[in-house]
């Protein structure tokens, strides 16, 4: 039910009731719409020919807002009164009333079309698109001479609200050539025309200054440019310098956003090169004193701070219970700016190594106008005879402006200082004391008593430099176990000489002969044995060399020693040796100890004594 949308204009063009009641379905809808259109051309006629007052204009915003609404909230209602014809009286007042309500919302409607038709005729008189445009094309024409460097916040404006006014101004050229689509199109063309242009100009001075340090290496046409090759940059610079050098964005490498007329654009590849060939040039960086002495040069203020925290920071473990309550340079740590060729700044970790470790610094400069070799000798706390010839090596005698200069430097560690404060227990060292034995032959030694560590509680106050004690101040000490000392004795007796006597001692204690020289079981038997628990120890018969310890054929594990007169001896079955091949020993020298290796049948001690290498009878020697 189309209609039900505006009863107001139905009931005012058909005033009686019985003709709309004859007009059905669609043909009503058509008429009323019919209706509709006249009504408001007649309107539209009589706003043209009335000029507007402004206060008609409020009266009718202030006061009529509220029934604009109304006809709304009870669409339905008065389409049913009008079609069933009036029942009684209370319909008829009913009706009159909402007529002079839909009276009034129809006027407040038409107040509204005259307002708008207002504004677009006050638009009509400020300065149109054209206008406007151009205006602001000379403001960025003066912006981009004016302000070099602005003027790519000044366009960014510019197209902003360029593309706020296209937007608007597309509406109001739509409505004001609304009978001429040629000229809309024309003028919408020209829009595009000109900002494509504009477009163009602009993107065209945009560029990206870089530097260095503040030094000025060249222009690319987009950040990434340089921000993607920093790394390689700065990898490719370190190595072939010894340093670490790192290019950061933002830090040491600032970009500027600039608008360039007719300038090179350096590509990736040429950035890379400009950032690594630049080790000629001199760099501003900062430099680690103490006590007024230049210890190391890193790249920055924040380097050097950072580096001087961390070594502060890394001498702060105190004892177990103590509380660190200062920690100080030993003389005072400053900072100050230099001027150096860019190989003489280290990287931190450098930095860090060298005023902890020690080492050396090489600085290199390039010698400044009004410079001389004393002013340099001073700036880097050198004697005149460290500054050297980048070149030739030599010490420089005269610092002529823009030669370049070496200095090699020798650096102690930071001294830091802590004081600790508190309560630890600490470890007693035990004690180690050597007794004089005349049991021992000399070089001999012997464990008497094994030590023990003791423990012990302390109060007080520990000074330590670069984590090292190097003072305590104890207020209370308490042993909470005693160490216990270690005793060892020391052999004074004369070594008995290795020449042989020419006489043979029985080479075992207290053990019995169970098998003497001679035939047995149809075999010789070369030497005597000895009946014994293996690990007894075996003795050398006389003194002499050591020619065999080793396992030889049935005698298994063996020993054999020469002495003089053309005799030797042979200890066989051996369960270890007590000496070596060539070792002189001397007689009662143990040599090995009792067991059952080779062709044994029990644990004991095979002896043997030959002269000229055929086998005696042992009994007519021992
Ligand atoms: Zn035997």
């Amino acid at each position: 039910m189309e209609y039900k949308k505006e009863p107001d204009q139905i009931k005012e063009e058909n005033n009686n009731g019985s003709e709309l009641r004859k007009i059905s379905g669609d043909r009503a809808i058509w008429a009323a719409a019919a209706a509709r259109a006249e009504e408001r051309l007649k309107n539209l006629e009589k706003d043209n020919s009335q000029p507007v007052t402004g206060s008609e204009n409020t009266v009718d915003t202030r006061t009529e807002p509220e029934t604009i609404n109304q006809p709304a909230e009870n669409p339905g209602k008065p389409e049913d009164k009008e079609k069933k014809p009036e029942k009684n009286s209370r319909n008829k007042k009913k009706k009159t009333k909402e007529k002079r309500k839909k009276e009034k919302t129809r006027k407040t409607k038409e107040n509204k079309k005259r307002e708008k038709k207002k504004s677009r005729k006050k638009k009509k008189e400020q300065p149109g698109f054209f206008g406007r445009i151009g205006r602001k094309f000379v403001n960025g024409g003066a912006a981009l001479v004016e302000f070099h460097d602005r003027i790519q916040g000044a366009c960014d404006r510019f197209f902003a609200s360029m593309g706020f006014s296209l937007v608007k101004e597309y509406d109001s050229v739509v409505r004001r050539y609304k009978r001429s689509s040629r000229q809309i199109y024309g003028s919408l063309f020209s829009m595009f025309i000109i900002s494509c242009a504009m477009l163009l100009v602009f993107e065209h001075f945009t560029a990206y200054q870089y530097a260095y340090n503040g030094r000025v290496l060249g222009y690319v046409k987009s950040q990434n440019d340089v921000v993607n090759v920093l790394k390689v940059a700065g990898n490719k610079l370190s190595s072939s310098n010894k340093a670490h050098i790192k290019f950061t964005a933002n830090d040491n490498i600032k970009m500027n956003k600039v608008s360039v007329f007719n300038r090179d654009m350096d590509t990736p590849d040429q950035v890379v090169n400009k950032l690594t060939y630049m080790t000629d040039i001199e760099v501003s960086a900062v430099a680690i004193c103490q006590d007024g002495k230049l210890m190391t040069i890193v790249e920055n203020q924040q380097a050097a701070d950072d580096v001087i925290k961390r070594i502060k920071e890394s001498y702060q473990t105190p004892n177990e219970g103590m509380k660190i309550t200062k920690t100080d340079f030993e003389t005072p740590v400053d900072t100050k700016e230099v001027q150096v060729m860019l190989t003489s700044v280290g990287s931190k970790g450098d930095a860090l190594h060298d005023l902890t470790e020690g080492g050396t610094i090489e600085i290199r400069h390039i010698v400044n106008e009004g410079e001389t070799v004393n002013s340099i000798a001073k700036e880097f706390n050198v004697s005149a005879s460290d500054i050297k010839d980048m070149e030739t090596g030599e010490t420089v005698s005269k610092a002529e402006s823009g030669s370049r200069v070496r200095i090699q430097k020798k650096i102690d560690p930071l001294k830091v200082i802590t004081i600790e404060k508190g309560t630890t227990t600490e470890t007693i060292p035990f004690e180690t004391e050597e007794k004089q034995s005349a049991d021992l032959y000399k070089d001999e030694t012997y464990v008497q008593q094994e030590g023990a560590d003791g423990r012990q509680a302390i109060t007080g106050t520990i000074t330590k430099e670069n984590g090292k004690e190097i003072k305590r101040d104890i207020s209370k000490k308490e042993v909470i176990k005693e160490p216990v000392k270690k005793i060892v004795l020391i052999g004074t007796k004369e070594r008995p000489k290795t020449d042989p006597t020419g006489t043979f001692a029985t080479p075992i204690r207290g053990a019995s002969i169970t098998s003497e020289f001679g035939a047995r079981w149809g075999r010789m038997h070369e030497g005597i044995d000895y009946g014994a628990a293996t690990g007894t120890p075996i003795y050398a018969s006389d003194g002499g060399t050591v020619t065999l310890a080793g396992v030889y054929g049935g005698y298994g594990n063996c020993v054999e020693i020469k002495h003089s007169g053309g005799y030797s001896t042979r200890y066989g079955h051996m369960s270890r040796f007590a000496v070596s091949q060539g070792e002189k020993v001397y007689q009662g020298q143990v040599i090995g100890y009792v067991g059952n290796t080779g062709r044994s049948t029990g644990s004991h001690l095979h002896f043997e004594v030959r002269l000229n290498g055929v086998a005696q009878n042992p009994r007519n020697y021992v």
